[in-house]
């Protein structure tokens, strides 16, 4: 009997480990197989020049000081006339709002629908206290170890300036474009987007013009940063994360510490914020994250591959280790953050009010009311007040992985990043591209930043930097992207 039992036991056993075996090596490979682009011919040594050029203009944008700068925009549109003649001369150029740029390239098809290029002019400040951190000076535009320093050479002159040579030398080809295409260069995206990207929107809907698809800054191609896949990963990012503040405050009576309540305002309001960080909401591997897993799983090698071409049996366990990361939690779900706790002014007297902040990074399929129904249910106590932050925004759309777009992005990188493999994922940041979901489903968000681990840090950080190596595959991608728009897909 007990033989009989073991045998069926090592039967089902066996019939699980082939059912692992068979999934994890029949799962196919889901990259596009096209031939690597021939190398074009840059002058990338002048290119980064250029580039460097820019570096000196400081192009920062701020939320309050509305026109601060508006001369060093001034001085980035007449350096970027000069430096790229033929565009000048080719493309219509507008500035709206204060200073953000609308570029139009007319395609010689009225029928086929725009395309948009998209890059930011501006840029963020130096953090105070931070500049000897720097090992150049971060606006000196320095060439150096066969790197462009400064700010703004990753986020986003670099995107910008790629651009800008890329059609420069599509035209001195005598290439056109079928499609319309649209260079969308905002003046304030690290500030909202609302006084560029926004009136630009306005001003294409005002024309009527729908975009086939968008392709803006975003996801990068990821050099050994994914556990378990030696390619790099380029990423095109297919959604982006809503932003929802919560501001919470909640009043009683006030009174003298030396008879105090059981209950304090400052007790009841840490037991709620205590309850809601421990109750995270529900969260998993589907969606834009089950897309990207499952496109990356047959890339892998070793037991990464064979758990993440498991779901079925693994979904669990590989949840639990993707939540104990940061960085991969949020791209499993609506993330909870406490910023702000604010309660008492002297040290003998009870406060009659507590108040906090919470900042929840919303997934997309949740939505700014689903999380508000969240936060009151986890934090358990009617008596705090909510109130929703006015700028607060719903997740992006899903852009589709089998539109034209996203198949025309994904070509060109296999084109010309040859190594790198290609998935789809979720930008947990914000980018000037949200504001273009009404013009078009299908909007996307990748930069072609080969970029390592220790590099992460550099954007927004010390030390930005763009290899020049890497801006010649810049170069040559948005010429590969364009160029494969003039024929049919
Ligand atoms: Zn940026």
């Amino acid at each position: 009997m007990i033989k009989r039992v073991l045998l069926g036991l090592l039967l089902v056993l066996l019939a699980l480990v082939a059912a692992v075996a068979v999934n994890t090596w029949r799962t196919p490979s889901r990259q596009l197989a096209v031939p690597a682009a021939p190398k074009l011919s840059v002058d990338v040594d002048a290119a980064a020049k250029r580039l460097a050029g820019a570096i000196p203009i400081r192009t920062i944008s701020s939320l309050d000081d509305i026109a601060g700068n508006n001369a060093e925009f001034d001085k980035l549109h007449a350096y970027l006339a000069q430096q790229f003649p033929q565009v000048h001369a080719t493309l219509k150029r507008e500035v709206v709002g204060q200073k953000a740029l609308l570029y139009t390239w007319t395609g010689s098809d009225p029928a086929a629908k725009p395309i948009a290029l998209m890059a930011h002019q501006d840029m963020v400040p130096i953090a105070p206290g931070t500049e000897k951190a720097w090992s150049v000076d971060p606006f000196a535009g320095v060439i150096k170890d066969g790197y462009v320093w400064g700010r703004g050479a990753l986020d986003n002159k670099g995107n910008l300036f790629a651009q800008m040579e890329a059609i420069e030398l599509l035209i001195g080809s005598g290439f056109k474009p079928r499609q319309t295409v649209y260079l969308v260069m905002g003046d304030d995206e690290e500030v909202s987007g609302l006084r560029g990207a926004v009136p630009i929107v306005e001003l294409l809907k005002s024309r009527n013009v729908r975009l086939d698809w968008v392709l803006d800054e975003g996801l990068l191609v990821l050099d050994g940063v994914l556990p378990g896949l030696s390619k790099p990963a380029a990423l095109i990012g297919l959604a982006e994360k809503g932003y929802a503040t919560f501001f919470l405050s909640l009043d009683t009576a006030p009174g003298h510490s030396s008879m105090p309540p059981a209950r304090s305002a400052i007790g009841s309001m840490s037991a709620a914020l205590a309850r809601l960080e421990a109750t995270p909401m529900p969260g998993g591997i589907q969606g834009v994250a089950g897309e990207m897993f499952g496109t990356l799983a047959p890339e892998m090698s070793g037991m990464n591959r064979v758990m993440l071409s498991n779901l079925w049996l693994t979904g669990a366990l590989v949840t639990s280790q993707l939540e104990k990361s940061p960085s991969s939690n949020a791209m499993l779900r609506t993330t909870t953050a406490l910023t702000i706790v604010r309660a008492g002014n002297k040290d003998n007297v009870l406060p009659g009010r507590a108040e906090a902040a919470v900042n929840f990074r919303v997934l997309p399929g949740d939505s700014l009311a689903s999380v508000e129904a969240h936060l009151r249910k986890a934090l358990g106590n009617d008596a705090i007040q909510i109130k929703a932050y006015p700028g607060n925004s719903e997740p992006s759309p899903v852009s589709p992985t089998d539109s034209a777009g996203y198949l025309a992005v994904q070509k060109a990188v296999r084109e010309v990043f040859t190594d790198a493999v290609v998935a789809p994922g979720l930008m947990t940041a914000a980018t000037d591209s949200r504001h273009f979901t009404g013009l078009s489903d299908s909007v996307y968000r990748f930069s072609p930043f080969r970029v390592k681990n220790e590099d992460l840090a550099r954007f927004h950080g010390n030390n930005e930097r763009l290899a020049i190596s890497n801006y010649a595959e810049m170069i040559q991608f948005y010429h590969q992207l364009l160029r494969n728009t003039a024929q049919p897909q």
